[in-house]
């Protein structure tokens, strides 16, 4: 069941390549066959491209080179060549180097048949370029073959002998027989101009008869123009003047514009023959023609053909007219040459332009694709962090609480007295400054400085445990009789201060003695204790320097025997003190 279904997939797929391939052969065969049709019919080429361009199946680029060949052929270099201008931008943007090969060729060809070596060669050399990248044997062969024809034009024999071989070997090897007949003329042609008739010969007559076995009027002609050459230059006139009669048969037969050749070999012939009158009648044949189908070339060098033998039958100023013509011609041909080459670098412009348009579409593009996978990318790369972030500053945050309780807890020891809980000296001398600063005058405050009488018998009678404990018990005293906004602070040692905002004397004493009283009254077990007290009263601008005059009056008051208040003056310092003698003596 399974090697059925794989045999019957086989099948399908050979089927479908067989169809691939046939429809494949198919296009070849319609394309050679429009090209056959183009070569016997140039003149009709325009209508049959465009038959085959509505029928959908032949692009563009192939259109216009078939245009291009079929203007070639018909002698209108110069349409040709705008034609192959406006191919030249569909063929670039191929991947194939094949047509650009082909291109090429043809722009050479039709530069070639202009009388533009240059501008052949440049063309020619390009093609050559191409083929290196790609190997079409035909359109090498055909490539060397137009090279060759350059050189040959430019005077350089030997090259063009060189290439000549090399066009000939190609097309043997392709088999070609058309290309084989048309490369044995121009080795005919090639070995007249060297004066080598017996070489030339075989080669000329090998050409004809493979011409004229493939009904090849456009090497026939010229095949036949250049036997007649041959001839002539041999003195064999009979057989010259019977290779012209060919001539003119084909070129009646075919293409008007063919009689051309035939005229200037006849007038060649005739002029190896003496016959230098006929000669004049004919190339005054062949200029008209020429003019006539616009061959300038042909004009030109058939201009100075006539110009010499006008010369030389004393006609001066016929042949003067004639030289200007072949100068006229020539500018003229210069001229369209300029146009074309302008008209050839305008079109490689637009296309570079349009070309440059596409890179610039595809740069943005691929320029906006990677900004958005940038954005992705940066989204995805991003959200880990912007959690991580956020989990970073919610652990931050917790950090920093705990650190702001620790700093608070940190300020609150640095303010507070770690054995009584009591705001140190530090806390009350920030109090008494902020009392200071915010007082306009108008606020009062009592200030009490509590020492504790003989704490260091404390010490020593009942070790420093109980004089911790001591201490403890008056922070505690002090707390039970402290009002709402007052502050009792360990002042330091066994001292301690009382700061009363708002109190006068009477009250800062009432207050004090109540302290001395829960002092006298210990719990089970703790020794008696007593302070002595100074208290200074006066405006709340003079806080810190109450703490002075505090401190006197209580050793005003340990003078005075202990246990006992002592009140300073308001105005004054500590040396006259109201002596208060609350009478208590330690037990
Ligand atoms: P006076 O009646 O003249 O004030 O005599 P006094 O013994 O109270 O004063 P004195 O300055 O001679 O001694 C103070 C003692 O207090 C000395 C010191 O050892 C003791 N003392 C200071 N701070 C502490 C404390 O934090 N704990 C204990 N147990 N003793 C302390
Ligand atoms: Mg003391
Ligand atoms: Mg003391």
């Amino acid at each position: 069941m399974r090697l059925g279904k794989l045999t019957l997939a086989g099948v399908l797929l050979a089927w479908s390549v067989v169809g691939w391939q046939t429809a494949q052969a198919q296009h070849v065969d319609r394309l050679k066959s429009l090209q056959a049709e183009i070569y016997r019919a140039p003149e009709r080429a325009d209508q049959a491209v465009a038959e085959a361009q509505s029928a959908g199946w032949l692009d563009d680029w192939r259109a216009r080179l078939l245009l291009a060949t079929a203007r070639y052929q018909r002698h209108q270099f110069e349409d040709s060549l705008q034609m192959l201008a406006a191919a030249e931008p569909l063929v670039e943007a191929l991947d194939d180097p094949q047509p650009k090969a082909q291109l090429q060729s043809l722009v050479a060809q039709n530069f070639y048949r202009m009388g533009s070596m240059d501008q052949a060669m440049l063309a020619a050399r390009a093609a050559d370029r191409h083929l290196q990248e790609k190997e079409d044997r035909a359109l090498r062969a055909q490539v060397h073959n137009i090279i060759a024809a350059i050189h040959l034009a430019s005077g350089d024999r030997d090259s063009a002998r060189t290439h000549f071989e090399q066009s000939l070997a190609l097309f043997r090897a392709e088999g070609s027989q058309a290309d084989i007949a048309k490369l044995h003329n121009n080795l005919g042609a090639l070995l007249i101009e060297d004066d080598d008739l017996d070489a030339a010969e075989p080669h000329l007559s090998t050409s004809l008869e493979l011409a004229r076995a493939l009904g090849r009027t456009t090497t026939i002609i010229p095949n036949l123009v250049n036997l007649s050459e041959l001839h002539a230059r041999r003195g064999e006139h009979d057989a010259a003047r019977a290779a012209i009669d060919e001539c003119f048969q084909t070129a009646n037969a075919s293409e008007e514009s063919h009689l051309v050749w035939c005229h200037e070999a006849a007038s060649v012939q005739l002029q190896h023959a003496g016959n230098l009158v006929e000669s004049v009648l004919q190339a005054r044949q062949a200029l008209a023609m020429a003019e006539r189908f616009g061959l300038q070339q042909h004009v030109v060098d058939t201009a100075r053909s006539l110009a010499q033998m006008l010369a030389e039958l004393d006609l001066h100023e016929e042949a003067v007219a004639m030289n200007d013509k072949a100068f006229v011609t020539m500018n003229a041909i210069r001229d369209q040459l300029l146009k074309l080459r302008l008209q050839q670098s305008n079109a490689l412009i637009d296309y570079e332009r349009a070309r440059a348009e596409v890179q610039q579409l595809q740069l943005q593009d691929r320029y906006n694709r990677r900004n958005q996978w940038l954005l992705v990318a940066g989204v995805a790369t991003l959200l880990p962090l912007l959690l991580g972030s956020l989990w970073l500053l919610r652990s931050r945050s917790r950090v920093l609480d705990s650190l702001a309780q620790a700093n608070q807890r940190n300020a609150e020891l640095a303010l507070t007295d770690v054995l009584t809980e009591l705001p140190n000296r530090r806390a009350l001398r920030q109090r008494l400054q902020s009392a200071a600063l915010a007082d306009d005058g108008s606020h009062r405050l009592a200030l009490a400085q509590i020492d504790i009488d003989q704490f260091k018998q404390i010490n020593d009678r009942y070790g420093h445990e109980q004089g911790d404990q001591a201490l403890r018990r008056v922070a505690d005293a002090l707390r039970r009789v402290l009002p709402d906004n007052a502050m009792a602070a360990r002042w330091g040692g066994e001292e301690f201060i009382l700061l009363l905002p708002e109190a006068d004397l009477d009250q800062a004493r009432r207050i004090c003695l109540a302290l001395q009283a829960l002092l006298r009254k210990p719990s089970q077990g703790d020794p008696v204790l007593t302070v002595s007290i100074g208290i200074a009263c006066g405006s709340a601008r003079q806080a810190e320097m109450l703490v002075t005059t505090a401190d006197a009056a209580m050793y005003a008051a340990k003078h005075a025997g202990r246990d006992r208040i002592e009140i300073a003056p308001i105005d004054t310092g500590a040396d006259v003190a109201e002596r208060v003698d609350t009478n208590q003596i330690p037990s």
